[in-house]
């Protein structure tokens, strides 16, 4: 396994010098737009990696996965998915376009920021902060590693520039499809992008989701089944966002992207497998990561779509 991860690492740094590093966050921009690195973690917990392991990034948009899940623990189902969507767009993750255009003025999906900024909202928990903790414990459960935290440079960074997830949340109040304190619900939301995550914990989060809620590496059930199942059906079809299409037809498998160069993937049945690459396409993906996965879902026989 360990060469196979070696040599598709190889042939995806090419595709890595192609991509750019994110800069709208203007602390992501710090990042090293060569790092690269891959790993997997099957359903008994075996964990192998290759390449520049031990870069940490900012998890941003795949934390929306994990407040998804929460709002589907504390909410209910029902509840969550009438205020937001499932249906894939064809627009950027930020896109503010299609909340005008139709009524219900609902966001289309939970993994675009509109959507993921509805889920927060409806969460039961007394402020930002205890929100923003209780993300972060699941994320820890999910990736089996309980010393991960956020990385404060990042989300002071977002919460200081970012005047295009103000706008989206502001309009949605604006048609009725938002309510509570604005600021704190988008302070949790960025709190949530900066966590600090390595390729290891984004493979095993993977994992987690491709063995039905159970991880792996703990042995512990995190998610009900049918959570981890309306998950990797939801990043199936929209967890790259407008690249989500390519995607599927490049890999095959379930998975979500985030700007600080992670994604990470859900083989169901089979193994989670992460790459960390920060050089990005204009819509947001890693560059090598997309690379390194389409080659490694060939050779391993992942795809499931
Ligand atoms: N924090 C980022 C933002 O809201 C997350 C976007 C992403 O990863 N696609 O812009």
């Amino acid at each position: 396994m360990k060469d196979k991860l070696e040599s598709a690492l190889a042939k995806g740094r090419k595709a890595a010098a192609t991509g750019k590093v994110a800069d709208y966050i203007p602390e992501l921009g710090k990042a090293d737009p060569n790092a690269l690195a891959v790993a997997c973690c099957d359903m008994d917990g075996q964990i192998t990696a290759a390449g520049d392991t031990e870069t940490t990034i900012t998890i941003q948009s795949i934390s929306k996965v994990v407040s998804l899940a929460l709002s589907m623990i504390d909410c209910g189902e029902k509840k969550v998915f009438s205020a937001v969507g499932v249906d894939p767009t064809a627009d950027p993750f930020n896109s503010i376009m299609r909340l005008e255009m139709r009524a219900p003025h609902r966001p289309q999906n939970p993994l675009i920021n509109a959507g993921a900024i509805v889920v927060l909202s409806l969460l039961p928990y007394r402020d930002s902060l205890s929100r923003y903790e209780a993300v972060l414990d699941l994320t820890k459960k999910l990736c089996s590693n309980h010393s991960i935290s956020s990385n404060e440079a990042v989300y002071l960074s977002e919460k200081a520039t970012s005047d295009r997830n103000r706008s989206l949340a502001y309009f949605l109040r604006s048609v009725g499809s938002l309510e509570g304190d604005i600021e704190d619900i988008l302070d949790s939301y960025f709190h949530q992008c900066a966590i600090a995550c390595t390729v290891r914990d984004l493979a095993v989060m993977g994992a987690t989701l491709a063995n039905s809620g159970v991880n792996p590496v703990s042995g512990e059930r995190v998610l009900s089944p049918r959570i981890a199942l309306t998950l990797r059906a939801l990043m199936a079809i929209c967890g790259l966002y407008d690249g989500s299409g390519e995607f599927a037809l490049r890999v095959g498998i379930p998975a979500k992207s985030g700007v600080g160069g992670g994604i990470m993937a859900s083989a169901p049945g089979n193994m989670g497998l992460a790459t960390v690459g920060p050089s990005l396409d204009p819509k947001g993906n890693s560059t090598g990561g997309v690379r390194v996965m389409e080659i490694l879902s060939d050779q391993l026989g992942l795809r499931v779509l």
